[in-house]
């Protein structure tokens, strides 16, 4: 009876999954045992056991799209068949009487009508407790439980009705942790995982129970508020949190290590016309205390939308500019202070726009940067400055070239391709070229950038020091490039006519170049008492206003020619 029952409910069914065949089968066996069973005299209770677990069971597989209802519902008719069958073989060999086999034949029909009926209110209930979680997946964030982007907008969009209705007031706080990125790529991204968890449990603490935190992906949250909760205000609660972050972490990754987190918040106070709109306003707004440092809380100003929209047209523009032959390059000579003669000129990158006309370098440098597009803006300008260097050198006038290079640019080993490929096709000699470099970018990824330079070095080229005095590179850092010059930024410079400590500043950086033996130039030189006070001081060389502003390369050539005359009558008057 087992076997026949088993194969029974093999026989022509669609394609199912294993696992469903081995739940069909033992319920089948265990239904058949369970009714020989009782056949046999045994109690029933076992019986309705098997029973209700045989729905339960199908109603399961239904509710969990597993097995199709129709499916499981012809197994329990097909299983009803079989042991029909068998009854009735066994009843005519064992000689039972009809009346019996009536009664055992009508008992099996009554089990299945039975589990037919429990199995589709159990697949009912399944399918109403799975349509809950479905519901609960599409609202919520796994990782942290909290209200999804869809979720937490409707909540905004509700708290937005609200405030229009009575006149309350409403705020989004978008939220976003600072340089997660690089404690992913440090620690892993379980870390990551556990440290936003661990965040989640630290904003929801500080947040009264109206206001709705979600998490909109990444390392990005956001606190919708309204009414009470906003009657001293949206800084607050930006407060609150901030000092929520402020609190050191341990990670189960890395115990013995306490991180330091903060974060970097953006508030859109007021009702908008969507909660997209407010919660990008927020989103400005958090970007805008980004650039202003991190670690802080920003207020959305209208004025900031249209930097923003400022900012997109001209990155659209700018992915043009190359291919459009937009950019060119000017020249600003430097001098040298002993005998007041040019010893070479800083390339200097402008970008001829269509509509604005001429853009200056920190108008859209960092828009380059920050887009990964000076990665080939920056091969060009070397390029361009050795081919011009080489056409002047050529001409007779022995002057060097200096370019400026950005931190993007010397991330990747293809930098000292560039250069190598630059002073190749110009022929140009490699120690007629210098390269600067702000000292900020020499403070980040140390090791690449000294190998890197090191390499550069190697092929004769020189390295300064860009900006000098505004970083917080120690000495011991700087002895760890192979640095040539030290361009002491402009600032110091226009400084000294402001206070008496400028000179003593002055005076120490120059000292430094001295002590390590390294070359210094001061930038910005727009007075002549600057010009005397650092012929004093024994700076070695100049750039500025005063001898000439930036120029395009045939004013260079004209300024290269004149300078002789001029430099005698300047020289005069300095001393
Ligand atoms: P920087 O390297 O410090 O360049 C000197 C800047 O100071 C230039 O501004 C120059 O015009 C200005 N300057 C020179 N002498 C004086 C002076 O006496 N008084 C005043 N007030 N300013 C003076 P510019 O050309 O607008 O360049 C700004 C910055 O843009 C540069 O600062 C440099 O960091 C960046 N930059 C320029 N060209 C390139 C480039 O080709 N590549 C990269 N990566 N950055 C560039
Ligand atoms: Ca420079
Ligand atoms: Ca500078």
């Amino acid at each position: 009876m087992r076997a026949r029952t088993v194969a029974r409910s093999r026989e022509a069914g669609s394609q199912l999954p294993a696992e469903v065949w081995e739940s069909f089968e033992a319920i089948s066996l265990a239904s058949t045992a369970a009714l020989a069973l009782w056949m046999a005299g045994g109690r029933p209770e076992e019986g309705r056991n098997t029973s209700r677990k045989a729905f339960e069971t199908y109603g399961q597989l239904a509710a969990q799209r597993i097995a199709p209802l129709n499916e499981v519902s012809k197994r329990s008719l097909r299983w009803r068949d079989s042991v029909g069958e068998v009854l009735a073989e066994s009843a005519t060999d064992l000689g039972v009487s009809t009346g019996a086999l009536q009664r055992a034949l009508a008992m099996v029909q009554r089990t299945v009508d039975v589990t037919l009926v429990r199995m589709c209110e159990c697949f009912e209930s399944e399918r109403r407790k799975t349509d809950d979680e479905l519901a609960f997946m599409a609202t919520h964030d796994t990782l942290t439980g909290l209200p999804n982007r869809t979720l937490i907008l409707d909540r905004a969009e509700q708290a937005l009705a609200r405030a229009r209705r009575h006149k309350t007031p409403v705020a989004a706080l978008f939220i976003d942790v600072d340089n997660f990125k690089s404690i992913n790529d440090t620690l892993g991204h379980d870390a990551g995982d556990e440290l936003l968890r661990h965040l989640t449990a630290r904003l929801d603490g500080v947040l009264r129970a109206t206001d709705a935190l979600g998490r909109l992906g990444g390392d990005e949250f956001v606190v919708v508020a309204e009414d009470i909760s906003l009657q001293a205000g949206p800084e607050l609660i930006a407060e609150r949190l901030l000092q929520a972050f402020n609190q050191p972490v341990k990670l189960s990754a890395s115990p013995a290590t306490q991180l330091s987190i903060t974060a970097s918040i953006g508030i859109a106070l007021g009702v908008r016309s969507s909660a997209e709109d407010l919660l990008r306003d927020a989103d400005i707004a958090m970007y805008q205390a980004k650039r202003e440092g991190k670690d802080r809380f920003v207020l959305f100003e209208t004025d900031m939308q249209d930097a923003v929209r400022d900012r997109m047209s001209l990155e659209i523009d700018l992915q043009e500019a190359l291919r459009n032959q937009e950019f060119f390059l000017v020249y600003q000579p430097t001098v040298d202070l002993r005998d007041m003669r040019p010893t070479g000129v800083e390339a200097l990158l402008r970008w001829n726009h269509p509509r604005r006309g001429v853009v200056l370098p920190d108008d859209f440098i960092p828009l380059l940067e920050e887009t990964g597009l000076v990665v080939k803006v920056g091969e060009w300008v070397l390029d361009q400055a050795c081919r011009q260097a080489a056409e002047w050198r050529e001409a007779g006038h022995h002057i060097a070239i200096a370019v400026n290079v950005s931190a993007r640019q010397l991330d990747t080993d293809e930098f000292v391709m560039q250069v190598k490929g630059a002073l190749d096709r110009h022929r140009f000699d490699p120690r007629a070229l210098t390269l600067e470099i702000t000292e900020t970018t020499l403070m980040r990824n140390t090791d690449a950038t000294a190998r890197r330079l090191a390499t550069i070095k190697g092929l004769g080229v020189r390295i300064a020091i860009d900006d000098f005095g505004t970083g917080y590179s120690s000495l011991a850092h700087l002895q760890r490039f192979p640095v040539d010059a030290l361009k002491i930024d402009r600032s110091f410079i226009s400084r000294l006519s402001e206070n008496p400590e400028g000179e003593t500043l002055i005076h120490t950086l120059l000292q430094l170049g001295k002590a390590l033996s390294i070359e210094t130039l001061a930038e910005g030189i727009e007075q002549e008492h600057e010009l005397s006070m650092l012929r004093s001081e024994q700076c070695d060389s100049g750039q500025g206003f005063l001898f000439a502003r930036p120029l395009d390369a045939d004013a260079v050539e004209m300024f290269l020619q004149s300078w002789d005359g001029q430099a005698v009558g300047r020289e005069n008057r300095a001393r």
